[in-house]
């Protein structure tokens, strides 16, 4: 059976661009997780949006423009918060998942649900005019945990959300993200596990590619699996 269900949390300026390149690049079956509705603000950036969709649940907008467009594309809209009550379902019910919440609680949740669940999932995150992916196959390559530890303190959260986000970087950011995910329902090796992309939208020198290596000590078991692969013989 094909791997191709995709769960994108977030419908805002990293899961909008994902899920327009997911579209393109033949996606079948996606599930769209988001509590909030569209404001006004979100039209400059999220450029699927209209202003009649000002009120409706962005997943509901989203899901209606993704039809319009590409009527091949079986697509669910989840009108809620990625939340201990509902993450295991969820991220259970589907192949990969997309973290592209702007949320450092939501993606440690998105993280630990998908080690244990054994779901490969990519994360995205932007500041200012700076942007992460990184793909994490549970038990075999660096989870978020392995590089950050903990979530941020509420004062360094605050601080990220007052220097916004850039829209190019975020599309830059969210496409990526939906590359790794098409990777996955192809069963072809992702580009970016055991590795952090880094854009700067600021600098001379774009894009950066830093190898992480799993944290001894994590939960997600993927330093022991490091190990053991390491101490086999031939190896
Ligand atoms: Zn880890």
């Amino acid at each position: 059976m094909a791997k191709d269900r995709i769960l994108i949390v977030g419908m805002g300026g990293l899961g909008v661009p994902a899920l327009w390149a997911l579209a393109r690049a033949g996606a079948r079956r996606l599930t769209l997780v988001d509590p909030d509705p569209v404001e006004l603000s979100n039209l400059a950036r999220q450029v699927i949006y209209r202003d009649r969709d000002i009120g409706t649940p962005k997943v509901e907008a989203a899901a209606r423009w993704l039809v319009e467009r590409f009527p091949d594309v079986k697509v669910e809209p989840h009108s809620v918060a990625l939340d201990e009550s509902n993450a295991a379902r969820l991220v259970g019910a589907h192949d990969f998942v997309i973290d592209a919440t702007d949320s450092p609680v939501a993606k440690f949740l998105i993280n630990d649900t998908c080690i244990v669940a054994r779901t490969p999932f990519v994360y995205g995150g932007v500041v200012g005019m700076t942007g992460q992916a990184m793909t994490v196959i549970p038990g075999e390559t660096a989870c978020i945990r392995c590089v950050f530890e903990t979530p941020p303190a509420e004062d360094e959260i605050q601080s990220c959300r007052e220097a916004g986000i850039v829209g190019p970087v975020a599309g830059a950011i969210g496409e990526m993200q939906a590359t790794e995910a098409m990777r996955a329902s192809r069963a072809q090796t992702f580009s970016l596990s055991g590795k952090i992309l880094t854009y700067d939208a600021s600098g001379p020198s774009r894009v950066r590619i830093t190898a992480v290596s799993p944290r001894p000590g994590c939960g997600c078991g993927a330093s022991k699996q490091e190990h053991r692969e390491s101490q086999a013989p031939g190896r």
